[in-house]
């Protein structure tokens, strides 16, 4: 009989089968193609009558096993291991919309995402529309009969919003459209859209799934039939991810479990002091009351995630002084990972587009996104303390 394990447990036990060397962890596989028996066997393995490693674009017993565990936490049937989360994304559209098709997104989306919608898509002829963060009630009427995909991500980045995936999984039904959820953020550990209606679950492994900032990688998991297609795209076109990353991914995903409740924690924390703090305006945490979609994170989030936004007194020059000051956090692009990271994206990221376009995506002048480290908790909180207050 197989018992169906818990969460930690199927993160640490899925593991490829042994080789003759009886090794507890699993050794990587360098190598770029395997061998057959005879003719035969490599007939068959071609035919896809076996299931045989062929060549290294295609599979490889290391990013195997690392989609099996990412399948298993979601909850999935199957999946495919990309070098970036970038790739993951596009294949997902590369193989499931042809020219003609239409999607439907939350503009709350990654900048890259964003950049693929509104300047590579059109390219093929695939257009898509937009609805705010809290214009899920607008998407109805939004969807054509070209539409095929609705796409968001929850929380967001980098205002924190979050959409209510059950209302997206029942929109997307009643339309018999593709819900694809870009569950970054959140890790499998706190969310699993595919509870709620989601297609097809896509990730950057980069973030909360190395959670050491040292590789990039992607994931794309959901039903069978459309990761075969995903599958297919892949495997002529080329985005697979690394055996090594996927060694060192499958590595992290043994210790997901406590990394991100460690991570929840901090953030928790972080929240609720700069939430009394007199240079805040105001913070957005998932799990803060004061957060507008508090009820629906608390009800499709197991714990609030490890980013918390908040606007600083003073705005864009405000915003600068505050990342000048910082002495321990780290200023940089990464997110998810062991050290804690402070942005300011209306100075960075998101300079390029004006004041309105911004606020599109709930980014003030005053924004900083904190990506919340696993540092001693005090250590964080003084670092965040004496920027504020110089
Ligand atoms: C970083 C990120 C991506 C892109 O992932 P890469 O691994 O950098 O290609 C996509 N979506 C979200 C939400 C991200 O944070």
């Amino acid at each position: 009989m197989n018992i169906k394990k818990h969460f930690e447990t199927e993160a640490i036990r899925t593991q490829s089968e042994r080789s003759q060397f009886s090794e507890h962890s699993v050794p990587l596989y360098i190598t770029s193609s395997f061998v057959f028996d005879d003719a035969e066997d490599m007939r068959a393995s071609f035919a896809e009558e076996k299931e045989k490693n062929i060549y290294s674009r295609f599979s490889n017993p290391n990013t195997t096993e690392f989609v099996e565990k990412i399948v298993q936490m979601e909850g999935a049937e199957s999946g495919y291991a990309f070098a970036t989360g970038m790739a993951a994304i596009f294949s997902t559209f590369g193989a499931l919309l042809s020219s003609g098709d239409h999607v439907v997104s939350c503009r709350s989306v990654f900048g890259s995402t964003h950049t693929l919608f509104t300047k590579y898509l059109p390219k093929w002829n695939i257009e898509t529309s937009y609805f705010k963060v809290d214009e899920v009630d607008k998407i109805d009427s939004l969807i054509k009969p070209d539409t095929k995909i609705l796409y968001a991500e929850t929380p967001t980045n980098p205002g924190v919003d979050i959409l209510d995936l059950k209302q997206l999984g029942q929109i997307a039904k009643k339309h018999n459209i593709l819900l694809v959820i870009d569950n970054c953020f959140a890790t499998p550990y706190l969310q699993r859209p595919i509870e709620f209606g989601a297609d097809i679950v896509v990730h950057s492994a980069t973030k909360l799934i190395d959670g050491q900032g040292r590789v990039l990688g992607g994931v794309a998991v959901g039903r069978t039939d459309l990761i075969r297609e995903i599958y297919l795209f892949s495997r002529n076109t080329g985005p697979a991810m690394s055996p090594f990353n996927a060694w060192v991914l499958s590595k992290s995903l043994e210790t997901l479990a406590v990394r991100v409740e460690k991570h929840c924690d901090n953030a928790n924390q972080v929240a609720k002091f700069l939430e009394n703090h007199s240079n805040v305006n105001w913070v957005r945490y998932p799990f803060l009351k004061s957060h507008p979609q508090y009820e629906v994170a608390k009800k499709q989030m197991k714990l609030g995630g490890n980013i918390v936004a908040f606007e600083v007194k003073g705005g864009i020059e405000a915003g600068r002084k505050f990342l000048n000051n910082i002495k321990m956090c780290s200023l940089s692009a990464n997110l998810g990972d062991t050290r804690t990271i402070v942005t300011h994206p209306a100075s960075t990221t998101h300079s390029k587009l004006d004041e309105n376009d911004r606020l599109e995506v709930s980014i003030t002048d005053g924004l900083v996104r904190i990506s919340i480290g696993l540092e001693y908790i005090d250590d964080i909180i003084n670092d965040l303390d004496q920027a504020l207050k110089a």
